[in-house]
């Protein structure tokens, strides 16, 4: 029996590719009907999937019917619903019918466009939808290949991150005369910067006591300071460092900060050092003509990012790289293994994007970011992002409202932080951070709502980051609601001990 069911076995037959691939896209149409039913972040207790599944491997093959059945039942449970109109948390991991589409399209050709040869469609269009984003934002055309430079889709900023960071070192180095110099190359970031370029300064050998952490404060809304960052330079110079890299963010992680990127370019040129832009999430934003602002000055970068899988519409996963000279990047990152040669590559006409990543392998991201760009057309895709910002303007008005809440800082995009006002005595010792914390777990216990939460200055605040696709203002409305509730109960609580 076991040979005859193998030799009819056919892992690509037509027929049941097609049921079964609708099987799956009505179970996750349902999923979406369904989504507001589920708890946003999941109550599972750790270890909770080992207790339902076997502990082996089937030996013989099982029914598409009984794996969705445990997906729903065992699988579902444990998602924290990131599609959830009620998804306040992080940022926004967005996504849509068009970035669905494109990844099923990624996933049914399957190439692996490592060069050119490998699948020109897929080098030749992420070239040409890199630089249609590029074109979106207004990015000056030295960071487009219509112009002198060229773009990237990783699958991540922090893979974005340690691919500048290498490219940005081996230049240096090559000034420098050798290795051996890379114990004087010292990275500069603010204090809200992403943790990731931490991460990527230590992973290209930068050594961690070289990596400065520019202080930021209220004053300047935890904008990284020019003076701060010149001053810090300047004692590094003279104890004998190199000023690689400065990191700036538009659109900080914890409070949506903006760096001054004009400003800081200046400094950055004045010392030679690589200035990166990292718009992972508000990036998108600037798209529309009145948010474009925030990239004034990056035409004084060496590099930039953003994220279209965070506010862009586009699935899970997709981050564009944008580079002045691409043969920095190429030249750090590039192997000629005899297996890969081809006449194509030889005559250097054509891009190799496996020079531009750290794997070989890659997945044909650009049909996603493609036909997210075409189905939605800027239109739609400046209406998304505009009604974001909308229901954060709204719900940044109801806080304003309520005298027993304060905005922290004045909303940054679609991001709100707010908190409770510490009165009590108990509450001014710790400054409201027990009764906020308590706050933000009451309201996700609840399972109506989800939101994080950071601390900014010293300062706890809540976040709520609102741009999950199916998000509507009467889902804001019923969210301010529930944090009025929550609080209410709290405060009761509290003053009753
Ligand atoms: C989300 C985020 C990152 C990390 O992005 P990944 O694509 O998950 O690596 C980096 N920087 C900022 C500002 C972010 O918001």
């Amino acid at each position: 029996m076991g040979s005859e069911s193998r030799e009819s076995f056919l892992p690509l037959d037509p027929v049941s590719f097609t049921n079964e691939s609708k099987a799956v896209v009505d179970f996750i149409a349902d999923y979406y009907e369904n989504i507001e039913k589920y708890p946003v972040q999941s109550t599972v207790e750790p270890g909770y999937l080992s207790a339902r599944l076997p502990e082996s491997a089937p030996y013989c093959p099982e029914s598409l019917e009984d794996i969705l059945k445990d997906v729903n039942d065992c699988i579902v449970p444990g998602l924290t619903h990131w599609q959830s109109p009620n998804f306040f948390a992080y940022f926004q991991a967005n996504a849509s019918t068009a970035g669905f589409l494109g990844e099923m399209l990624c996933s049914g050709f399957n190439v692996v466009g490592f060069n050119w040869i490998s699948s020109p469609a897929a080098t030749e269009l992420e070239s040409i939808v890199v630089d249609w984003m590029g074109k979106l934002l207004k990015l000056p055309s030295s960071f487009l290949f219509a112009g002198t430079g060229g773009g990237v889709l990783h699958g991540s900023t922090c893979e974005a991150a340690v691919c500048v960071l290498a490219a940005a070192r081996d230049k240096a180095l090559k000034e420098l005369g050798g290795w051996e110099h890379i114990t004087k190359l010292a990275v500069y970031a603010s204090d809200q910067t992403h943790f990731t370029f931490q991460k990527a300064a230590k992973l290209v050998g930068i050594p961690p006591s070289n990596f400065r952490l520019i202080k930021t404060t209220f004053s300047t809304g935890f904008a990284m300071s020019p003076e701060t960052v010149r001053s810090a330079v300047e004692d590094d110079i003279k104890s004998g460092l190199v000023p690689l890299f400065l990191c700036a963010t538009i659109g900080t992680t914890p409070t949506g900060a903006v760096d001054p990127i004009a400003e800081l370019g200046k400094v950055a040129m004045e010392f030679k050092a690589w200035l990166h832009i990292d718009a992972a999430y508000a990036g998108s934003a600037c798209i529309c003509p009145e948010l474009r602002h925030h990239l004034d000055g990056v035409e004084l970068s060496n590099s930039i990012s953003m994220n279209p899988h965070k506010w862009f519409l586009t699935n899970m996963d997709c981050c564009c790289l944008w580079i002045k000279e691409p043969h920095l990047l190429t030249d750090s990152l590039s192997s000629d293994p005899e297996y890969l040669k081809n006449n194509a590559s030889k005559t250097k006409s054509v891009v190799d994007y496996k020079d531009w990543q750290i794997a070989l392998s890659r997945r044909f991201r650009a049909l996603k970011l493609w036909i997210v760009i075409r189905r939605h057309g800027l239109a739609n895709l400046m209406y998304h992002i505009r009604s974001d910002i909308a229901m954060a303007k709204h719900f940044e008005a109801l806080v304003r409202k309520d005298g027993r809440f304060e905005i922290v800082m004045p909303r940054k995009f679609s991001l709100v932080c707010f908190r409770l006002k510490p009165t009590a005595a108990a509450e001014a010792e710790d400054d409201g951070r027990e009764l906020n914390s308590k706050l933000v777990e009451a309201i996700n216990s609840s399972g109506r709502a989800f939101m994080s939460h950071a601390v900014a200055g010293g300062v706890y605040v809540i976040r709520c980051a609102i741009g999950s696709t199916l998000t509507q203002q009467h889902h804001v409305d019923a969210l301010w609601k529930l944090v009025q509730e929550k609080a209410q109960s709290l405060l009761t609580n509290h003053s009753i001990k």
